[in-house]
């Protein structure tokens, strides 16, 4: 059993033929796929992903707003989550939330704001957050520092691809971390390499579908099946069975988000 930590599948690149990749993840033996629903709050985005968990018992949902779209953040961005946590008990997460100072889709300023907003948000609501950060450490780690007096927050550090020194702070303040099919292209050594140093107990496996795909579907559209090919590179960098990687994931995953499968 495995479980795809992080796929968009609500989003047209699927419209076509979502119900087939959802059989294929099953085939695959994808046991669970935790879906993020992002995008502009006030168009039904947030809305589309929960309604795809309600149709599925295999699928799950997180809801947050992607720091791209954090400039789109206001009060009823925020009430609407809220109406749909108190409707939905198949949202598991707050996010994805955090920082991209990469792409820099809204002002800097704004992305804090809305990150450090919604971490409380969370909080609040007593969900684990999903975090997504992209040249944007020192920031991230100092937000999330400051909001983990008191009701410590729990939570995932999405698409690992940042630095050592990032990854042993997360793992301090106790997050798990996931690895994208990123963690499997050939460039990747030093990525690898901190994957090796992360615990048993700390990983995840994760599409980021349709992007990212693992080698060997790179180029090609991802799904949730693939996540297979990012659990198998774990288990070589941990010398470890494909099997015990895949139990071993689905256990982190299980426990954070008090779940019990099957
Ligand atoms: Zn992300
Ligand atoms: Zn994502």
């Amino acid at each position: 059993m495995f479980i795809d930590s992080h796929a968009h599948i609500d989003g047209p690149e699927f419209d076509a033929d979502r119900e087939e990749v959802i059989q294929r993840a099953r085939d695959a033996d994808v046991s669970a796929i935790l879906n993020v629903g992002t995008g502009d709050p006030h168009d039904g985005s947030l809305e589309r992903a929960v309604e795809l968990a309600g149709k599925h018992r295999d699928i799950y949902t997180a809801i947050g707003i992607h720091p791209h779209d954090a400039r789109l953040f206001d009060d009823r961005a925020e009430q609407r989550i809220i109406d749909l946590l108190q409707q939905r008990s198949r949202i598991i997460a707050w996010g994805e939330i955090g920082l991209d100072f990469h792409y820099d889709n809204s002002p800097r300023d704004v992305q804090m704001q809305v990150f450090r907003r919604q971490l409380e948000l969370a909080k609040d609501s007593r969900l684990p957050v999903i975090i997504h950060t992209r040249e944007a450490e020192v920031e991230t780690i100092d937000i999330l520092k400051s909001h983990s007096a008191g009701l410590s927050l729990a939570g995932i550090m999405h698409c690992f691809s940042g630095s050592m020194r990032l990854a042993q702070q997360a793992l301090e303040l106790g997050f798990l971390i996931s690895f994208s099919g990123i963690v499997t292209f050939k460039k990747a050594e030093d990525l690898r390499a901190i994957a090796r140093q992360v615990p048993l107990d700390r990983l995840l496996i994760e599409t980021d579908c349709p992007f990212l795909s693992p080698v060997p579907f790179r180029g090609k559209r991802n799904e949730p099946a693939y996540v297979v090919e990012v659990a198998r590179c774990l288990a070589n960098i941990h010398s470890r069975k494909i099997e015990e990687m895949a139990r071993i994931t689905t256990e982190n995953f299980t426990r954070l988000f008090k779940l019990e499968l099957g």
